[in-house]
């Protein structure tokens, strides 16, 4: 698999990708990104604009009004941005409001009609797509997804891990399986690799542990979750991190090798 650089990955580790699991003001979505990137500690900033949720009725995104808010994000911190794609037309939106990175969310992956979309829409575009595991552990689908991307031309790949639904009871949301994490570095050396602990942890007082074991695996970067009022969020209240506890986090975290 020929694949081109993602630049920021070949700059810096680990490169550290936050903000809210979803927009749902303009106001929260600049608050947070401005705040956390005050810190000089966020590279990339996220936020769901479709939120897949898995039972209805629940807050399921703000929608393409969201996308003005992240480009205003943007302008104001310099930073690039990031926001999950499900189906073509959020592929054509993300693209139109000048999204630099699209994300393949875990109850995609499993779908290859869905990933075949979304290859199909960015055919002939130069965009970055990093692509999360699917729900369960089938490393096949993850690899099937990279290939279907790359197999349209898009040659700006990166992975991101965020862990496996498992039934019963766990300390983690998703089950981290590091092994099958390993197992796509091994076939795909090349390709960045980043952790998401707020989705395998589904609570905070787990991330900052999850978080170092990945940095002592070599993950290139971390995807942690920021609200800057978690506990009135409409997803993910409990894993979203406070600007504050988010830069705590990272001055806490052991980088063992800074530099590629
Ligand atoms: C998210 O990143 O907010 C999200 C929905 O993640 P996942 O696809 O890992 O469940
Ligand atoms: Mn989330």
């Amino acid at each position: 698999m020929k694949t081109s650089p993602i630049a920021i990955f070949k700059e810096k580790r680990p490169v550290i990708i936050s903000g809210p699991c979803s927009a749902e003001t303009e106001e929260q979505v600049l608050e947070t990104c401005t705040t956390i990137a005050k810190s000089g500690k966020v590279d990339i900033l996220r936020a769901g604009i479709w939120k897949p949720r898995t039972r209805p009725n629940s807050f399921e995104g703000v929608g393409v009004e969201g996308l003005q808010w992240l480009k205003k994000a943007k302008e104001a911190t310099g930073l690039p941005t990031a926001v999950e794609v499900a189906n073509f037309n959020h592929v054509f939106e993300a693209l139109k409001h000048g999204v630099d990175i699209l994300w393949v969310g875990a109850r995609t992956t499993v779908n290859p009609f869905s990933v075949q979309e979304i290859a199909d829409a960015l055919k002939g575009t130069d965009a970055t797509v990093m692509i999360k595991n699917p729900v369960h552990a089938d490393i096949e689908l993850w690899t099937g997804a990279l290939e279907r991307l790359h197999g349209a031309g898009i040659t700006k790949l990166g992975l991101i891990h965020r862990g496996f639904a498992q039934y019963g009871n766990s300390v983690y949301r998703n089950d981290p399986k590091w092994q099958l994490a390993i197992e796509m570095k091994r076939r795909f050396p090349e390709i960045p690799m980043v952790c998401d602990p707020s989705h395998i942890c589904g609570k905070r007082d787990l991330l900052h542990a999850v978080s170092q074991q990945a940095l002592d695996m070599d993950f290139d970067g971390l995807m942690l979750e920021s609200h800057i009022d978690p506990s009135n969020a409409l997803s993910d209240k409990d894993q979203q991190l406070t600007p504050k506890d988010l830069e705590i986090i990272i001055d806490n975290l052991v980088v063992r090798r800074p530099n590629i």
